[in-house]
């Protein structure tokens, strides 16, 4: 008998270091800068791109231009744009600055929900499905996330059951995609084969995007098992850059070339130009004026 290969030919990268990786940095970067930045990255071959966030510009001032560097954008076939959004009022800005992919989340944790959106997870359910419903109104499509779906300060702070009933609330609404964030990093492989064994039967055709946070150095393995527990799609910031402001010690997103390096070499294709993409995180480790959590742009 032969054994099937629990690893695809295939995996989809999107990056979301343009967001998550420079909402943290205080060097301010400008919107010419951020535009050439994506632009780079679609020529490293990215085809999905988080670009900004509609959020306040006095929380997060990196983002203070998101409506400018969606006009700058380079537009492309096959290349989707996609903003986050915490509320109505950013959903409504990131369909006015012409997105038509949307990324909102609630948090598992009641915590990181009171002290990063200030409201009680059940109130962030209620504002989640005013979001889905104005959303759809627009046309748009829905990535529905969940923030600390693997803990928030310790990994069993988040029960498996509460993440649970996110993932069932998201899917009755009808997101076109789940994402499963470990915003604190504190995801182990078997913790995520334990949830990804309950989630991947109840998510069926829609798809379920990990993004993980390589805080304690677990990024990459978490990957394998989530590619051994089905997940087909994956968050990643180039450089490792990355990390929520109202989470102390979330430093980077697993980093896309590193990440793609991984994949490469295990026979999976991700359509990424590592040579381009390490030449960004040069480039931006000479910006930010310090060295990138990513291993590969070191040595390419
Ligand atoms: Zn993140």
């Amino acid at each position: 008998m032969t054994q099937i290969s629990p690893y695809p030919h295939q995996v989809e990268i999107i990056e979301v270091g343009p967001r998550d990786g420079l909402q943290r940095e205080a060097t301010l970067i400008s919107t010419d800068d951020k535009a050439a930045l994506i632009a780079g990255l679609v020529a490293a071959g990215l085809r999905r791109i988080q670009v900004t966030s509609f959020v306040h510009p006095r929380l997060v001032p990196q983002m203070a231009d998101a409506e400018e560097l969606c006009r700058r954008l380079p537009q492309l076939p096959g290349v989707a744009y996609s903003g986050l959004a915490l509320n109505l009022k950013g959903v409504e800005r990131a369909e006015q600055a012409g997105l038509r992919h949307i990324d909102i989340s609630v948090s598992a944790s009641e915590a990181h929900s009171q002290r990063n959106a200030n409201r009680f997870v059940a109130d962030a359910l209620t504002g989640f499905q005013e979001m889905v419903q104005q959303a759809r109104a627009y046309g748009m499509s829905v990535r529905g996330g969940i923030q600390c779906a693997f803990g928030y300060q310790r990994p069993d702070d988040v029960s498996p059951e509460t993440v649970l009933d996110i993932v069932r609330h998201h899917l009755d609404l009808g997101v076109d995609e789940l994402a499963l964030a470990d915003s604190s990093g504190l995801a182990n492989p078997r913790q995520v084969q334990a949830l990804l064994a309950e989630i991947m039967p109840l998510a069926g055709d829609v798809p379920v995007i990990l993004h993980l946070h390589d805080t304690r150095g677990m990024g990459l393995a978490n990957v394998l098992a989530a590619l051994q527990g089905g997940v087909r799609h994956f968050d990643t910031a180039f450089g490792g850059l990355g990390g929520c402001p109202f989470i102390d010690d979330a430093t980077g997103n697993i980093a896309t070339e590193d990440t793609a390096y991984m994949l490469h070499e295990m026979g999976i294709e991700t359509g990424l130009d590592l040579a381009k993409l390490t030449a960004v995180s040069r480039e931006y480790e000479e910006r930010l004026g310090k060295k990138l959590p990513g291993k590969l742009y070191t040595l390419l």
